[in-house]
């Protein structure tokens, strides 16, 4: 199995960056993952047979386009923020570039997106808050990152690790999803799933976690309807939603359902 080179370089940073997020002992005492530690093992070894790399769909160029490309990302599509990002980091791949388009100049490329008039104001914000305190770079650590304008703890997670190479999970519809459905990491808010998710995860498999459990939400453990014929974790699996248990051939995925295609 391939492993990115920067997960090794990164883990000493792992301990640091499973802080859990603050979700109260109590009430996350009572959901426990019902899988046994080999079990998660074997769950995460089968995924990287399918995504030995697997990628982020989110079109960047660097860590400050990154930023704005995952705060407009809330409540939209991968493919919507890249059809709409595409044009504007051409043209915008820094904070200062981006300043000087101004609000409106940031909608009329971003006004496909949904809540675009609120994001474009704090795009903007973000932008003046990199320039003031940060030097125009994108600071490396959860604290600095959650006090951007638009930034939140999941865009966090996502930019240290895809950024920066500093492993963490962050939690989006597809892993909070998996976590309750498949009851790897119950939980009733997505801090409490990302909480029992760091518990859970082998330690060698941390780096990637968050994009394979997204794959596999987006194209096996669909919202709606799972797809558990294809599914290769389909015998281990102990979702009360399960139509299938044989699970699907263990085989690398081609490259339009790997991730980091355009779709
Ligand atoms: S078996 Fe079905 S419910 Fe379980 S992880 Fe696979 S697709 Fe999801």
């Amino acid at each position: 199995m391939a492993i990115s080179k920067s997960r090794s370089s990164t883990a000493s940073l792992q301990k640091s960056n499973r802080t859990p997020a603050k979700t109260g002992a109590t009430k996350t005492k009572r959901f426990k993952s019902a899988y046994s530690k080999d079990e998660m093992v074997e769950i995460f070894r089968r995924f990287s047979i399918q995504r030995p790399e697997p990628k982020g769909e989110l079109e960047h160029v660097n860590p400050f386009t990154l930023v704005v490309a995952v705060a407009l990302s809330a409540q939209a599509t991968d493919a919507g923020v890249n059809k709409a990002t595409r044009a504007l980091f051409q043209i915008a791949d820094t904070p200062e570039k981006m300043l000087a388009l101004g609000e409106e100049g940031v909608i009329s490329h971003i006004k496909t997106i949904g809540l675009y008039r609120n994001k474009a104001k704090n795009v903007i914000a973000l932008c003046r808050m990199l320039i003031d305190e940060f030097g125009s770079h994108v600071p490396k650590t959860r604290e600095e990152l959650v006090r951007l304008p638009g930034v939140g703890r999941k865009t966090a997670n996502v930019v240290m690790s895809m950024a920066f190479g500093i492993p963490t999970l962050a939690v989006d519809t597809h892993v909070f999803r998996i976590g309750n459905r498949c009851l790897m990491a119950p939980g009733k808010t997505p801090d409490e799933v990302e909480e029992q998710f760091l518990k859970v995860i082998p330690e060698e498999y941390l780096f990637h976690a968050h994009h394979w459990l997204i794959l596999h939400g987006r194209y096996t453990c669909k919202a709606r309807k799972p797809e558990c014929e294809h599914c290769v974790i389909a015998d281990l699996c102990r979702s009360p939603e399960k139509t299938f248990d044989i699970p699907a051939p263990l085989v690398e995925l081609p490259p339009q359902i790997i991730g980091g295609a355009a779709l």
